[in-house]
């Protein structure tokens, strides 16, 4: 399944050149063009989702696997002193590459960004957010 106006499809599949890190035959790992950190890379499957909605669960489970294989690898090599791991789905959610793929973000005490990777906090009441917990257990 490929989606030939994709980047992230030709990247994974190896028609355009990448620093990969990592690959099997489901996935290729590439450190992040324009990287929030030293390290920053990207597990793309090889197949294409646009996003976390039309991932198969099968893979969904795959590539957190691979997401704590990696967090544990890369911060042994890289001796950074915590890790990130973002995966943005939709526009408004920041995504720009309609491919899912997952950052792995390793932080590092001088890296620059802020502690968390960042939103603004509401204030929600005890009723709003009652209200919204009885919605989303139905
Ligand atoms: P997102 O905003 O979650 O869709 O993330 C897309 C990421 O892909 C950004 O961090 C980009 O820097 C990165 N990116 C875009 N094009 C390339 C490329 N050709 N090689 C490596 N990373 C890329
Ligand atoms: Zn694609």
């Amino acid at each position: 399944m490929k989606d030939t106006n994709c980047i992230f499809c030709k990247i994974a599949a190896g028609e355009i050149p990448s620093k990969t890190i990592y690959e099997d035959g489901t996935f290729r790992v590439i450190l992040d063009i324009s990287p929030a950190t030293r390290g920053h890379a990207l597990i793309i499957p090889k197949a294409h989702y646009a996003n976390i909605y039309e991932l198969p669960e099968d893979m969904a489970a795959a590539a957190m696997v691979l997401a704590k294989k990696l967090a544990l690898h890369m911060s042994e090599i890289l001796k950074c002193d915590g890790f990130n791991i973002i995966q943005n789905n939709g526009e408004t959610a920041g995504q720009t590459v309609f491919h899912f793929h997952m950052h792995l973000i390793p932080r590092y005490g001088d890296d620059g960004n802020q502690d968390k990777i960042c939103w603004n906090h509401l204030e929600l009441s005890e009723e709003e957010l009652e209200g919204i917990c009885q919605k989303l257990r139905q």
